[in-house]
Order: C-alpha cells, then structure tokens, then sequence
C-alpha cells in the first residue's frame, strides 16, 4: 500500500466511528482477562479471577461426538440443526416442564450474540437489574436502545424485588420493554425463590414485557434445584442457555433461545438478521451440542460433582471473607462471588481506595489476585463492591477427585488440594485487608 493510500485511511482516532461505538472499549472480562495473560506472560504471579470461564472440561461424550462431527462441513440451517431443535425442546420439557416444540429454539454462535441480535431486532427500553452481567448494557448502547437500570439492595440479597418493577413499568405502562432476569446470578451468586420468580412473573405479565431469562448457570444450581421461570410466565418469556457454562465449552460458542409460540415473529426476525449476518453456527459443534442436550447418567454425573465442587468452594469462600468483615451473599449457583468492602471503607481509604476500579486495581497490584470492580456491572464507582469469578483451579482434577469422594459436602483438605488458587486467593485478600 503506498503511504497516500495509508494516510487516508488513519484519520483522527473515531471521527469516522458510529457515533454509538465511539469510546466503546473490549468487554470488561476480555480485557480483564487479556490483561492477566499479559502479566503471566511477563513473569508476574496472577491468580485470574477475571473472566468467568468454566473450570471443568467438556465432559467426555460431548468431545467424543465432536470427534465423530469433525468432518461435517456444510452450512447449517440458520436457526439450527433440525436434532438439535428437538434435543433442546426436549431438554426445556425434562428440566422445567415447559412444552416447546422444535420450531420454538434458535440456535446461535453463543448466546450473547443471540442477546445482541434480540436488541437489534426488537424495539423497546432494556430493563436490567444492577448489578448485572457486563454486557448486557453496551450491547444496548451499540444499537441504540435506552437502558433501565433497576436498583436492587444489598440487603434483599442484590435480587430484584417485584415492587421495584412495578413503580418502574407503572411510569409508563405502555413502553415496549425487555427485561432481563439470570439466575443463578452474574455476578452476586444468588438465585431466586418459587414465591420470588411467581410474583416477578406477575409483574411482567400485568405489563406484558418481554422477559428474557438468562439460564446459562441453570445447571451450576448448587444443589440442582434451578426453576424455570417461563413456567410461571410462559407466554411471554424467552429462556437463554448454552453450552458455555454447564458444559465447559465457553471457547466452543453455542447458545441457543426457546421462544415461546406466541413471539414466533420475533424469532423469525431474529433468525432473518442471523441469515444475513452468521448464516449459521458451527456445524460440528452443533451436532456434539445434540449429545449434551440430549444428556446421559455419565452428563448428569458430571454435573452433580461441578455442583459439589463449586458448592464446597462457594461457601468456604464466602464464610472466610465475612468472618474479614466483608459482606457478602452465600453463593447458591454458579461461580461468583460478590463481595462488598464497604464495612471496611475507613481501612481501605488509608490505602488510597474509594472506588471499586481503585479496589480491583490494587489488589491486582498488592497481591497479584484479578476481579473486576462493580462499577462494570452497574455498580456506583463509589461502592466497594467487586465481582470475584472462583474458577481458577484445575477442574479435571477437582471433578476426578469429588467423584471418588463420598457424596456430601467436600471438606477444606480437599479444597486446600483441589481448589489451591483459590484458597490462596481468598487468604490474600483477607491478609490483604487486615493489613490496611
Ligand atoms: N460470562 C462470562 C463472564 O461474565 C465470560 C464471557 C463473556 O463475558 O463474554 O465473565
């Protein structure tokens, strides 16, 4: 390229940026991430509990049919192989009782991106709880859609409470709206009671606002006890999943939607922007994805011992940070921490920290242990609140052990043996805060 042509084409940094991409960095848990590989590549000592990425590995069947799938090459259709369809329908109906049909689920390279594609499509405020996944919120920025954060409190467990949603849709009754609920929680762990998830249903349907339930920890449910909530909101919920979470499979990048048949034109809108954009999600990770869906004793053994695994180090984790005089929920699914430093507020302002960047900047600096602040998930900046994503611990090993375990709580030999990094990581901080 001569240096003419060069020049043109580096003009002022993002004057020729759409206006709403402009100043947009990488996610949060990319960066986060990349910046953690940076310093391990530089000899620094790093435990990542950064991005949220499964421990454990794809479980062995689901690998195995991808190695039988290798060789399939063709284009897909765009909403999905028709077995895949039907092994998540029939996933949808085992698990949660909830009748969908084949027709109903949307297969996409990941779920974020099917989130992505529903914002585009439909028009309407998105409604998200703070704190909440990262994002959710630029996601809504990048097509232009007008975020509604609703508070929740630290002391109703940071869970949205159906009187909130209401004063918030009752401002204006007839604005076209998606809200959207994960459980078990990303970032704080927490998931939501029977009574809980009825009365929220109540409120969407009273509004008829398009929920979408992000499930994508369902199966990391603690003790396995994840409800559904489009049995209580069928009509008008769509339910979020994929293979990222309960599969191990984060690099693999398969989600998939279940519509209900009463919002068939938006998944045909979805579906129409997919064609002309991913065309279809990967065809040998679609027909390994069937195997996954479809489940087995040797799937649902793995599952029960990843639910002990991040059970065990949960709690552990939890109790040791409180007893430090952090306040935090007892994780219930998932693999997420969420502690708040605020009773410690006085302490950590001798070190220079009021913020949560400043908290998370620090202690990547002091002892070498990576968190995103919670500011990234919605948080005030001045709140001491930071997202720590237990995973990183050799998950084979851990899984190998737990199932020659006896079944019941794992004790903290095996979490000092198995979960090392973490216990590290945990001690670090608390040593890390005494010291303030
Ligand atoms: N969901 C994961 C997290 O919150 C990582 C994947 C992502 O953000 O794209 O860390």
């Amino acid at each position: 390229m001569s240096r003419t042509v060069a020049r043109r084409f580096r003009r002022p940094p993002g004057k020729h940026l759409n206006l709403n991409v402009r100043g947009l960095g990488d996610s949060a848990t990319i960066a986060i991430n990349d910046l953690s590989n940076q310093l391990r590549t530089h000899g620094h000592r790093v435990i990542k509990l950064g991005l949220g990425q499964s421990p454990f590995p794809v479980p062995e069947p689901v690998v195995e049919a991808l190695r039988q799938h290798a060789h399939e090459k063709d284009y897909l259709p765009t909403a999905g192989l028709p077995e895949l369809k039907e092994a998540v329908a029939d996933y949808v109906r085992r698990k949660h009782g909830v009748e969908r049909s084949p027709e109903d689920v949307l297969v996409g390279p990941g779920s974020k991106e099917l989130m992505f594609l529903l914002q585009l499509v439909f028009y309407g405020d998105l409604v998200i709880p703070s704190p909440s996944w990262v994002s959710y919120a630029p996601q809504a920025r990048i097509v232009g859609r007008l975020v509604q954060w609703l508070p929740t409190r630290r002391e109703s467990g940071w869970k949205v409470q159906p009187e909130d949603l209401e004063a918030l849709f009752a401002s204006d009754e007839e604005r076209p709206r998606i809200l959207i609920l994960n459980y078990p929680n990303n970032p704080t762990g927490v998931t939501y009671r029977l009574d809980e998830l009825k009365a929220i249903a109540e409120v969407a349907r009273r509004y008829r606002v398009l929920l979408l339930s992000d499930e994508i920890y369902g199966e990391l449910h603690h003790t396995g006890h994840h409800v559904s909530i489009a049995r209580f909101y069928p009509e008008g919920t769509i339910i979020s999943t994929g293979l990222s979470k309960w599969a191990g499979a984060g690099g693999w990048r398969l989600g998939v939607f279940i519509f209900p048949p009463t919002l068939d034109w938006l998944r045909k809108a979805m579906t129409a922007v997919a064609s002309e954009t991913y065309t279809s999600t990967s065809a040998p990770i679609q027909y390994a994805a069937v195997t996954a869906f479809r489940g087995s004793d040797e799937i649902e053994a793995y599952l029960r011992h990843a639910r002990r695994v991040l059970r065990a180090i949960g709690r552990w984790s939890a109790r040791r940070l409180r007893e430090a005089g952090v306040y935090l929920e007892i994780p219930a699914g998932g693999f997420y921490l969420f502690p708040d430093f605020s009773p410690l507020r006085d302490r950590l302002m001798r070190k220079g920290v009021y913020t949560s960047e400043l908290l998370a900047k620090r202690l990547l600096e002091d002892t070498g242990v990576a968190a995103l602040p919670g500011s990234d998930f919605g948080r005030p900046p001045e709140e001491l609140t930071l997202r720590l994503a237990y995973v990183d611990f050799d998950g084979e090993a851990a899984l190998r052990a737990a199932a020659t375990h006896p079944s019941g709580a794992l004790n903290g030999t095996f979490l000092k043996t198995y979960a090392a990094p973490i216990v590290n990581a945990i001690e670090s901080i608390v040593d890390w805060v005494k010291h303030a």
